[in-house]
């Protein structure tokens, strides 16, 4: 090797020393959480669900924000009752639309009344704590499967005021949290044992896969906004989630502190039916097609799927 080849495989070790030590930027998430009061248990168990997902969020000192469908999971009362232990816990809260209309399948005028009927409760609690009602969260990530409609529908929200929360760390949580569910009805203390157990490795991979996307899209990695339901896998488990993403660095940061990464300002070109992560979305608009993400284990679909 001579001195000139010595100096460059030098200079390679250097520079690979460097990159091993530099820091990197503190990674960031919000934690937004959809479809309260409660998704896919019954309405008795909503109160008990949210106070241990509080408490998790709690323990982590995770300024969560909860999506709200008024009309959808339990009574007007107990919706009423849920929002205030959110709001005491020093949550935020955001629109889902009252009755989680996909906006794949009913008319706009439709889905706009739903956007509309599903303010009242939730703009009078946020209200009454001197706090506006700010964020909007589509349900299913649809925004429109086509030109018309979601021009029409990104107009109608503006109008309304509403900032869209996006969401990059999107997944399978539900599929997860649905035979959590069904194995907890049946009282199958095992199979809750296992689908929890995938649910916390198959959130650790989907956090690589995206981290690695971010870098593809963005040449690094943005302030995240993770998308997890109200439910019960939640409640007995999002404390051994947030365990994962405190040991992968991150510190966990308000939708607006989330938002005000620069990359929220890139522009969405995504027109269709799928509900799809934003890095897919800013992807798309550098033209990089959409990568494959991780999926949840076949059995996991499957005890889902069973009667
Ligand atoms: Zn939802």
């Amino acid at each position: 090797m001579g001195p000139s080849r010595l100096a460059i495989a030098f200079c390679g070790a250097a520079l690979l020393a460097f990159a091993w030590h530099a820091p990197n930027p503190p990674r960031r998430v919000c934690v937004t959480i959809d479809d309260l009061p409660v998704q896919n248990a019954p309405a008795a168990d909503a109160r008990g669900i949210s106070r241990r997902l509080l408490d998790a969020l709690g323990k982590h000192r995770i300024p969560a924000i909860g999506f709200v469908t008024e009309q959808r999971g339990a009574s007007p009362a107990v919706t009423r009752e849920i929002l205030n232990m959110w709001l005491d816990a020093g949550m935020e809260l955001g629109n889902h639309t009252a009755s989680h209309f996909d906006a794949n399948r009913v008319p706009l005028e439709r889905f706009a009344a739903d956007v509309a009927a599903g303010e009242p409760i939730t703009r009078e609690l946020l209200g009454a704590r001197r706090k506006s009602l700010r964020y909007f969260r589509h349900p299913f990530l649809h925004t429109g499967a086509d030109a018309a409609t979601k021009e029409g529908l990104a107009g109608y929200l503006s109008q309304q005021g509403y900032e869209v929360a996006p969401v990059t760390f999107d997944n399978q949580e539900w599929v997860f949290a649905g035979a959590y569910e069904r194995a907890f009805q049946k009282a199958d203390t095992a199979g809750m044992r296992r689908v929890a157990a995938a649910y916390v490795n198959y959130m650790e991979e989907n956090f690589a896969f995206f981290e690695k996307r971010s870098r593809e899209v963005l040449g690094r990695e943005p302030a995240q906004t993770l998308l997890i339901h109200c439910n019960r896998l939640n409640a007995d488990h999002f404390d051994a989630v947030a365990r994962r993403l405190e040991r992968r660095g991150y510190s966990f940061v308000s939708l607006a502190a989330a938002l005000s990464d620069e990359a929220y300002r890139l522009p969405d070109p995504y027109i269709g039916p799928k509900g799809l992560s934003w890095l897919h979305r800013w992807g798309l608009a550098k033209g990089l097609p959409i990568a494959m993400e991780p999926a949840e284990p076949e059995w996991v679909a499957r005890l889902l799927a069973a009667d």
